[in-house]
């Protein structure tokens, strides 16, 4: 099978090496050329100069870009994908970008012969690498089944979630979940802290008790530390947050512990953050409470 994969970022430049270890025919395509140069050096992949030459010939295009215009961009822009795909390729479009932009993208897909599924993968950079990525997959049986084995190739879970838009729909609202996760552990590090704990019997107690989470696995400790070396960037996680919002809003449902982490979040990318790890919202609930961990 011929795979075109446009956006080689923290998460594409790994799933798109998964794929390549596999056995498809891989044609990769990033925005920044160094990057796609770099990855084809360690690679079998060949470069593509535009979205729409990595679309010739492909039965399968995946993308794994920031949000909806740059979804849009790439597949429907000038020297897009579809400028260049055959009629009956599948888009499996691996971004964030939220229900309203996956239905309208979709729409004019389909109006030019082209299918597509959203498949927003969750699991951060580590999954990712080991190709062990959780991916909710919505869009049509046959279309989901299509593109299953590319998926497969990404990811250890596949959950073919509902129809189109349902994929980005369950990730946002994991994602305003692990946000409020990480927003909650980072005030009890910081009650923790005020109240003399030791931080390290916390987390312990923490990781083998009732609050035990993903965020306490991942982000304890870089917050403890305050490293925040990027898996994941705050911005993006604001992003989500924020579509989370919009798409609770429209569904008559209120979120407000994740209003209450899109504040936190607002003010972290404020302070200078947005390109950080999202771990950074410690910053802004410690210079609320007035100490560092
Ligand atoms: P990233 O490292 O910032 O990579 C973003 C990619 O998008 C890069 O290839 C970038 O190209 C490309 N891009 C940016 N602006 C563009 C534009 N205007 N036109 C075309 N391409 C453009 O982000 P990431 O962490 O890989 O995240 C990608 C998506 O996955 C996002 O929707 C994010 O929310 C989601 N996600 C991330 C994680 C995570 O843990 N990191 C987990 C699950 C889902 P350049 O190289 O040229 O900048």
């Amino acid at each position: 099978m011929r795979v075109a994969f446009l956006g080689l970022g923290i998460m594409g430049s790994r799933m798109a090496a998964n794929l390549d270890r596999s056995d498809f025919e891989l044609t990769v395509w990033n925005r920044t050329t160094a990057k796609a140069q770099a990855f084809c050096g360690g690679h079998r992949a060949q470069r593509a100069p535009t979205p729409a030459q990595a679309a010739e010939g492909a039965d399968v295009v995946v993308t794994m870009v920031v949000d909806g215009p740059q979804v849009e961009h790439v597949l429907l822009g000038t020297d897009g994908v579809a400028s260049g795909a055959h009629e009956g390729v599948l888009c499996v479009d691996c971004s964030t970008i939220g229900a309203a932009a996956t239905q309208r993208i979709a729409a004019a897909l389909h109006r030019r012969g082209i299918r597509m599924v959203d498949a927003p993968v969750t699991g951060s950079a580590p999954r990712a690498q080991d190709g062990t990525l959780t991916i909710m997959v919505g869009g049509t049986t046959a279309d989901v089944e299509r593109a299953r084995p590319v998926l497969q190739a990404m990811g250890e879970t596949i959950i073919h979630v509902g129809p189109l838009g349902h994929g980005q729909t369950v990730k946002l609202l994991n994602n305003a979940v692990a946000a409020t996760n990480a927003a909650t552990l980072a005030q009890a590090l910081i009650a923790g802290a005020r109240a003399g704990l030791d931080l390290e019997a916390l987390v312990a107690v923490m990781r083998s008790g009732s609050a035990a989470s993903t965020m306490v696995e991942l982000k304890a400790e870089p917050m403890r530390k305050h490293d925040y070396s990027t898996l994941f960037k705050l911005d993006h996680m604001l992003k989500d947050v924020r579509l989370c919002l919009e798409e609770s809003e429209s569904a008559g449902a209120a979120f407000p512990y994740a209003a209450l982490t899109r504040e936190t979040l607002v003010a972290a990318a404020t302070m200078g953050h947005g390109e950080d790890d999202f771990a950074a919202l410690l910053e802004p609930l410690e210079r609320g409470a007035g100490i560092k961990l």
